[in-house]
């Protein structure tokens, strides 16, 4: 583990962590990565493996599904990271509310975030990263130097997430959103691995009123040293 390059985002669904954690990276010239896609990709190579998530998602079967993903980042020529599912650029597919409608009941598996623990904690190997997720602070890298989690109330989530196009069934409304990410939320939040929680020591940021701009600003107004190697 490489922790003084790491700066931990966490926080509930739609609370604006991506947003803010791609600016911090652009502004400290670090790597942005979201592990919330990583869990997507896997959901989405699963549900193109033909896998009916309702009824066959044993670990056994999961297990052997998985020996067939490669799930890797490179460098792209305008210094960011990109991610592809078995060779192919991960696309918007992997934020289709399809997706997004499994993918908590994916992540709460044990051998699929054992699966992943090692990839995450690699990609720190590449300088300075800014990671956003649910359990970056507390369990990926505890020892991040940096630590914050980000919220917002439950109606601004909604409605930040109801502007993403792409990302919300047709016909959706800020309460429909609102139910579904509090879903999500509750079943991220109970789970026995990793739940979604606060570290002790993150820095909690509520962003309702806040701009982005005023939350990259106040995130960057605590990184006094940028942790580059
Ligand atoms: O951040 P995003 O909404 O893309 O995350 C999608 C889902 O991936 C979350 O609802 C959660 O179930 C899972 N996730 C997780 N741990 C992380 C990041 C995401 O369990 N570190």
């Amino acid at each position: 583990m490489f922790p003084k390059n790491v700066i931990a985002i966490d926080g509930p669904a739609a609370s604006g962590k991506s947003t803010v954690a791609q600016k911090v990276a652009d502004k400290l010239n670090g790597f942005y990565v979201s592990t919330g896609n990583m869990y997507r990709a896997i959901t989405l190579f699963l549900m193109q493996s033909k896998l009916d998530l309702n009824s066959e998602a044993t670990p056994e079967k999961i297990d052997s599904l998985l020996k067939k993903l490669d799930l890797s980042f490179s460098k792209t020529a305008d210094g960011k990271l990109s991610m592809t599912i078995n060779g192919a650029t991960a696309d918007g597919a992997i934020r289709s509310p399809e997706v997004a409608k499994y993918v908590s009941r994916i992540a709460a598996m044990e051998n699929i975030r054992n699966w992943l623990i090692d990839r995450q904690r690699n990609l720190s190997k590449l300088g300075l990263i800014i990671m956003e997720g649910r359990d970056i602070g507390t369990v990926i890298f505890p020892d991040a130097k940096y630590k914050f989690f980000i919220t917002a109330s439950p109606e601004v989530r909604a409605r930040r997430r109801l502007a993403q196009s792409g990302e919300t069934p047709e016909g959706s409304t800020v309460a429909s959103v609102a139910k579904e990410i509090a879903e999500r939320d509750e079943m991220d939040s109970k789970r026995k691995i990793a739940p979604l929680k606060k570290a002790d020591d993150a820095i909690f940021i509520d962003t309702s009123e806040m701009t982005v701009e005023e939350v990259v600003n106040h995130i960057a107004s605590f990184v006094k040293e940028t942790p580059i190697i």
